[in-house]
């Protein structure tokens, strides 16, 4: 039982980029609380694990993470479970894990400090509640001290109900968030210093809303007036489905400056008989001529995408067939899973599961090739001129490391010049993640 509220806090946030905006927006709000960082997470009064659920490996790492959390004085922290393996296996985990004082679900987060007042008086609070979007209208404004690229979830949930995927159960049906919001949020992290906004969605491009003047706009009506935004330099979006690709956002990729040339987009196996096993809606056609379209628009666009190898009754030629898939789209780069058989999800109780050694063999296969062709992108910008924006330190002196527009890590030394700045270079070198590059003042100089 736990008898003084925690007046330090460390998050540790697994899995998707939007779980690591919903840490962001935990932070801002045990800070408006009065709550501070703790410098060394393990000295923190209060550690929320912020966790995800969508393949077994993540979802179990969440009792082994508890039962090694202890601060450096022998103590045990204040415990919050928070993000999708919370909402999947709620109170079951109090049950699981007694040092365990909080559980709390995506949608509910808002209520933390509640939770943690009740914590606080010795119950074990939980609160799985999916209200309709007031967790936003609940979070503290955005605020002075951004990153020079942010995240700003603008859609949540999922209606697409693929056959393997968990995430239709946990973080529930698909909501847009109003347009005001966002252009609200938007200007108030660049205000507090953002240069880069990532739009978040677990299908993002299904967002839609109505504008300051009343009419329905997709995405792409949404990102043409985000980058009006005075001081928004590049937007990004990230996770879309195939099936939501809109005319008028692939168009969007060769009108707006500030969209950067990168889309990812799943596809996850390269044969129709699987696809349609997943229950993926769309088909290895519909996908090829979607990419086919957005680099008529943006020839230089770089694809990156999901795959899961050894989906339940996918033989050697429907692997192969994913291997062409590959070939004929060439990424940039791209995730790869194994299937992880997950419970309540229609995939699991399908005949026909594939053995381990085989799927190990197949992701070895596929890996290899996305590598190769990850390589083959980064040596085809080796040469060219572009920008960065700078985001962190690099390992040498004066050492800086950005993005390019493609999404590429790329170091650069660059006197004078500092995190959140932009900075014109020439790529010198290429390896399979990150480029070298010089600045071109420098050279020219
Ligand atoms: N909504 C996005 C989409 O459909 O592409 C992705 C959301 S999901 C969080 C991210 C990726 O996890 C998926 O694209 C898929 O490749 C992978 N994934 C989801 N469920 C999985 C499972 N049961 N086993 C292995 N990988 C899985
Ligand atoms: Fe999961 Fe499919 Fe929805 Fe993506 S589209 S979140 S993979 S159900």
């Amino acid at each position: 039982m736990k008898s003084d509220s925690p007046k330090t806090f460390h998050i540790k946030s697994f899995g998707c980029q939007m779980n690591v905006y919903d840490g962001e927006r935990m932070a801002e709000m045990l800070g408006a609380r009065g709550m501070t960082a703790a410098a060394d997470g393990a000295d923190a009064d209060l550690v929320v694990l912020n966790t995800c659920h969508i393949r077994e490996k993540a979802a179990e790492k969440v009792y082994s993470d508890i039962g090694r959390l202890k601060r450096k004085d022998g103590s045990r922290p204040t415990i919050a479970v928070a993000g999708c393996v919370a909402q999947a296996e709620g109170a079951e985990i109090a049950r699981r894990a007694p040092s365990v004082d909080v559980v709390v679900g995506p949608q509910a987060y808002h209520r933390l400090p509640d939770l943690l007042d009740r914590a606080a008086r010795g119950e074990k609070a939980v609160d799985l509640d999916m209200p309709a979007m007031s967790k936003f209208d609940a979070l503290p404004k955005r605020g002075a001290g951004q990153r020079p690229t942010a995240f700003l979830t603008v859609q949540e949930g999922c209606d697409k109900f693929c056959t393997y995927c968990v995430v239709p159960y946990t973080r529930g049906a698909e909501i847009s968030r109003p347009y005001v919001d966002l252009v609200a949020e938007a200007r108030a992290l660049v205000e507090g210093g953002a240069r880069e906004i990532t739009l978040l969605g677990q299908n993002v491009n299904a967002w839609d809303g109505e504008d300051d003047r009343g009419r329905t706009v997709g995405l792409d009506g949404l990102i043409r007036d985000l980058a009006r935004i005075d001081g928004l330099e590049r937007l990004r979006y990230t996770t879309s489905h195939p099936n939501d690709m809109t005319d008028g956002l692939i168009a969007a990729h060769g009108e707006i400056a500030e969209l950067m040339p990168y889309l990812h987009l799943p596809v996850q196996a390269g044969s129709d008989r699987i696809l349609a096993a997943m229950n993926r809606s769309h088909s290895v056609d519909s996908y090829l001529r979607v990419i086919e379209r957005v680099r008529a628009a943006r020839p230089d666009i770089a694809i990156s995408g999901d795959f899961i190898v050894g989906f339940p009754g996918e033989s050697e030629e429907d692997f192969q067939a994913t291997l062409d898939l590959i070939h004929q789209t060439r990424y940039a780069m791209a995730y790869s899973f194994k299937y992880s058989r997950r419970p309540g999800t229609p995939a699991a109780t399908m005949d026909d599961q594939i053995s381990e050694e085989v799927m190990h063999d197949r992701l070895q296969r596929l890996q290899a090739l996305l590598n190769e062709q990850q390589h083959a992108f980064n040596a085809a910008t080796v040469g060219q001129t572009t920008r960065l924006l700078l985001e962190r330190k690099g390992k040498l002196d004066g050492q800086l490391i950005g993005k390019t527009p493609w999404l590429q890590s790329a170091h650069v030394i660059a006197p004078g010049l500092a995190i959140g700045d932009m900075v014109e270079v020439e790529i010198l070198s290429a390896g399979p993640n990150s480029l070298g590059a010089t600045m071109r003042q420098l050279q020219e100089a």
